[in-house]
């Protein structure tokens, strides 16, 4: 009762704007990204490469399996790799929000866009259980929370997926991939992820979730420490990614 004269007060005297272009909300729109600015995400469709999910052109419409030019060249520790959109307009200001300003209310937004896609996309998918690519301890300090966790928490509860969190680790401290050059990028997280007990993914397919694929070395390198540990099968799930 409290609460809900507390938030009206609060409503009124500070009116809720979409917090990605500052207009007004109206009162029936209860999500903190206006519908015009949500409308605007661009999402990833087929044609893709059948590995990491990066679009390719409509030349590749129809043909069977297609398999982008990275996914030739180097290793893919991991099974399938897809990103929901776009990593552009309101979906990287919306991660930006949620991931360095700590608005953490945003992850039930971004968590229904994973939920949507895997509906979608991936129904028929089989894992015994979800995972969010882990972050050192250090860096938790200073952001306060996982994001990638709390996505993939939030699609645990929805699927009933049961979710690990302590198994895969980080113990050592990387520069983020964003500030490195290509080059650097394929060195700088090799052995940075570790997994504790091997005995709990033995022979188990894995679903993997991160706010951004950028490279895909982030996920793949997970990947590799999850197989190289037993798991059968590694599924990587992203909100966004760079075209
Ligand atoms: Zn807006
Ligand atoms: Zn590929």
């Amino acid at each position: 009762m409290f609460k809900a004269l507390f938030r009206l007060i609060v409503d009124f005297v500070f009116p809720p704007k979409c917090l990605t272009c500052s207009r007004f909300l109206k009162e029936e729109e209860n999500d903190p990204v206006c519908p015009e600015c949500w409308a605007e995400i661009q999402l990833i469709a087929p044609p893709w490469c059948e590995r990491c999910g990066f679009p390719l052109a409509s030349s590749f419409e129809g043909t069977a399996a297609p398999i982008c030019r990275e996914c030739r060249k180097g290793k893919r520790y991991f099974h399938q790799a897809r990103a929901v959109g776009i990593y552009d307009g309101t979906l990287r200001k919306t991660i930006h929000l949620f991931k360095y300003r700590q608005k953490e209310s945003l992850h039930q937004i971004l968590g229904e866009l994973l939920l949507k896609y895997l509906s979608q996309h991936w129904s028929d998918l089989k894992v015994d259980f979800i995972l969010p690519v882990p972050l050192h301890r250090k860096r938790l300090r200073w952001r306060g929370f996982n994001q990638a966790e709390l996505l993939a928490r939030m699609i645990s509860l929805n699927l009933d997926l049961p979710l690990l969190t302590e198994n895969l680790q980080r113990p050592r401290f990387t520069t983020p991939q964003i500030e490195l050059t290509k080059k650097e990028r394929l060195t700088n997280l090799r052995g940075a992820f570790k997994v504790r007990k091997s005995e709990e993914i033995e022979g188990l397919s894995l679903l993997l979730i991160d706010d951004v694929f950028t490279t895909g070395a982030t996920m793949n390198e997970c990947s590799r420490a999850l197989v190289e540990a037993g798991a059968s099968k590694v599924y990587c799930l992203a909100l966004a990614r760079p075209i």
